[in-house]
């Protein structure tokens, strides 16, 4: 029994690092060798969702499931699921979202790859086009791909996270040819504002190439024509609180600062949060006096409440997200972000495993119960 857990985790381990592997074999091969480049970054994908599958349970990576032999798995001798499974079997058994952004993004890297492997690639022929091209593109899927590996399957690569750091690093230096591709790409950016489009930089590559589409009160929404991201710019805010420790006010709600601008004090999340709970003691007009005031995001999953309402929307000092709604959720009484129809009818964030895990018992006493009875009824219908 021991030895079969401990192979079950070094083959977790051998595949991550594998798909490691492939992410910088994929960066160095950028510049010199494009098609490679893109096959390698594809492999990395796959594996990458494989092991989360893997994670779970060790026959979801197998194509078949209820085909899995542990002893086969061990030599290594099995078909394993491909792109379109993971990302089915994803959301379906792991019940986790995955932004349709990110997925759309793997299929189209993958088509491409599909594309190399299989035929003589046209549309290469241009060599300058060519590398900033294919450094955009894949820059566009590394930045799906890191932001699930370091977001919502941060638990699960943890172990893995300085790796995944300096390969994050690497492929944000090839920043050079980002400019490439916007020199190249200019005449059609300009004709698109003729045209009336309106254009802003991009918060990824932050070349001024990101054309707008739907606003909202809490954001933009863009497509960036240099590297392809498809992305929120989510509403300013200019709110600013005077820091901890030398009282001066800075402006808080933005990623990336972690220290005070005035005196270098850490500003960590839990600093934010603290100075938060101080300055913003209510929630909006729905909140009833005495009520809990300060919500659980959804979206970054941070253990503790970090969702206030600040300047007339509801905002997260962790992953800097905002206008969401937030309710208590009538199942399981926590007060939380999220989409409203989806707490409503189903579950939120924090209560979502142990609803999934309810509906999967009733289902299976439903199915062995009728069974054993031998009765002809249906079984009562389990609605979701
Ligand atoms: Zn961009
Ligand atoms: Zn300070
Ligand atoms: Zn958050
Ligand atoms: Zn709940």
């Amino acid at each position: 029994m021991k030895q079969e857990r401990r192979t079950k985790e070094e083959l977790f381990d051998a595949l991550v690092r594998n798909a490691l592997g492939f992410v910088n074999s994929s960066i160095d091969h950028l510049q010199t060798k494009p098609k490679n480049a893109i096959v390698d970054l594809y492999t990395a994908v796959e594996l990458f969702l494989k092991a989360r599958l893997m994670k779970e349970h060790w026959t979801l990576m197998l194509s078949k499931p209820e085909t899995g032999d542990l002893q086969n798995l061990a030599v290594g001798d099995f078909l394993s699921v491909y792109l379109d499974d993971a990302l089915n079997r994803i959301p379906s058994i792991l019940g986790e979202k995955i932004d349709k952004n990110a997925s759309d993004n793997f299929k189209a890297l993958g088509e491409h790859r599909n594309q190399i492997v299989h035929f003589a690639h046209s549309g290469m022929d241009n060599p300058s086009k060519t590398q900033a091209g294919v450094i955009a593109e894949a820059w566009a899927s590394w930045h799906y791909l890191h932001a699930l590996l370091t977001g919502l399957w941060e638990g699960v690569f943890q172990p893995y996270a300085v790796e995944l750091q300096v390969l994050n690093q690497r492929m944000m230096r090839q920043g050079e040819f980002i400019k490439t591709r916007f020199e190249i790409l200019k005449p059609q950016i300009e004709i698109q504002e003729k045209k009336g489009k309106k254009i802003v930089p991009c918060g990824h590559c932050h070349m001024p190439a990101a054309i707008v589409g739907e606003t909202h009160s809490w954001g933009t929404d863009y497509t960036c024509m240099v590297c392809g991201v498809d992305d929120t710019a989510v509403e300013e805010c200019n709110a600013e609180l005077p820091c901890p420790t030398c009282n001066a006010p800075f402006k808080f709600f933005q990623k990336g600062l972690n220290a005070c601008p005035s005196c270098g004090h850490d500003i960590t999340t839990d600093v934010l949060t603290n100075l938060c709970a101080k300055h913003f003691t209510q929630g909006d007009e729905w909140c009833e006096e005495g009520q809990e005031h300060i919500a659980s995001c959804h979206k970054c999953e941070h253990p503790e409440p970090s969702v206030f309402f600040i300047d007339g929307m509801w905002s997260c000092v962790s992953c800097f997200d905002r206008g969401w709604g937030a309710v208590t959720c009538e199942r399981c009484d926590e007060f939380v972000t999220g989409d409203m129809e989806r707490i409503q009818y189903f579950a939120c964030h924090k209560c979502e495993p142990l609803v999934r895990e309810q509906m999967l018992r009733m289902v299976e006493t439903n199915e062995s119960g009728s069974r054993a009875e031998g009765s002809e009824e249906p079984a009562p219908i389990v609605q979701e």
